[in-house]
């Protein structure tokens, strides 16, 4: 067992092969401590009596029956925030607003757990069967007003659980106004149900009182090299990409002009902002957009492509064309979130 201060001295080699199990975090006495508090304070406000507990694992879920909530390691310790950006270029819920969004969702799934929501003729009247399976992935609506709008990627769209978790979340969140938000859309029948209901349930005990964890660190054995594998195979795009035509509109392969800087250089430079600008606004995950532009570089080389000196705007139609390639890719079946 490592204590948290030693886990600042190891690389990310040691620590890459280092088990779950043999990671000795713990939430008390960090950051994300006060951030589960703030949740709590919310729920409170609201008259609801329902503090979700929580505990760590490798990634953000609630369990099936349980009133409580699972938070990635990687919250847990800076050193682990550091190399889950560097292995997947983004740290899901690393700021404390993106956290509070995400356990507001979680949330969610636990009210629906303590109080058994999801049994009633309204919530599978509005929110769809909440025992009908997960599917693999979803081919979200972009511009559907039947859903709300809180985590990315159109994400209540995934499933009737979590179009009652992420009703929840927006309802939940202070100062979200969704009344005006949301007024003339379906999605706002949802939002005033779940209003409803929690009015209903506020200062009731939860019928479910289970305490139960789901795999949580001590209990994981595997290393962190095998987690980030399996998650970075998880959050890829699977169709098989094609680039060419766009780059061949982007780019010139006139080989006359070999003074002229090359595409892949090009990319390769502005890797890192377009990747954030297109993640930003697509929703998708960082590392699904940066595997992308991986390929387009690797064809930019192959195919001995040149900036064209007389293009000012290469920079934005990089941009137009990595977002039509990500919205391919959402459109093909994408799961954002693992639960
Ligand atoms: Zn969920």
């Amino acid at each position: 067992m490592l204590s948290a201060r030693e886990l600042n001295r190891l690389t990310d080699e040691q620590l890459l092969e280092m088990r779950f199990c043999d990671l000795s975090l713990s939430i008390e006495g960090t950051a994300l401590e006060h951030r589960v508090a703030v949740l709590y304070d919310e729920l409170e406000e609201r008259g609801l009596r329902l503090k979700p507990h929580v505990w760590l694992s490798e990634e953000w879920f609630t369990p099936d029956d349980v009133p409580g909530f699972a938070i990635p390691f990687y919250l847990a310790h800076p050193r682990l925030s550091r190399l889950e950006r560097k292995q997947m270029l983004e740290v899901e819920g690393g700021t404390k607003r993106e956290c509070l969004r995400i356990m507001r969702h979680e949330a969610g799934h636990a009210i629906d757990n303590a109080f058994g929501l999801h049994t009633r003729r309204r919530y599978r009247e509005l929110f769809g069967s909440f025992n009908s399976p997960y599917p693999d992935w979803y081919k979200p609506q972009p511009n559907s007003r039947d859903f709300v709008l809180h985590l990315p990627a159109w994400y209540a769209q995934a499933h009737p659980a979590e179009d009652f978790a992420e009703t929840f979340a927006v309802w939940l969140r202070p100062g979200s106004g969704w009344r005006k938000r949301y007024s003339g859309w379906p999605a706002l029948r949802k939002l005033k149900y779940v209003d409803e209901l929690m009015e209903e349930i506020s200062g009731k005990t939860p019928i479910n009182k289970s305490l139960k964890r789901v795999e949580e660190l001590p209990d994981i054995d595997i290393t962190l090299l095998d987690h980030y594998h399996k998650k970075r195979e998880h959050y890829a795009f699977k169709w098989p990409p094609d680039y060419d035509r766009a780059l061949l509109r982007i780019f010139s392969s006139d080989h006359d002009r070999r003074s002229a800087p090359g595409a892949a250089g090009f990319l390769r430079r502005h890797r890192r902002e377009l990747c954030h600008e297109v993640a930003e606004g697509t929703g998708a995950h960082h590392y699904a957009i940066d595997q992308m532009l991986s390929h387009m570089i690797s064809r930019c080389q192959d195919l001995k492509l040149r900036v064209d000196p007389a293009q000012d705007r290469t920079w934005q139609r990089v941009l137009v064309s990595l977002t039509i390639q990500t919205m391919n890719g959402i459109h093909s079946g994408y799961h954002r979130i693992a639960l």
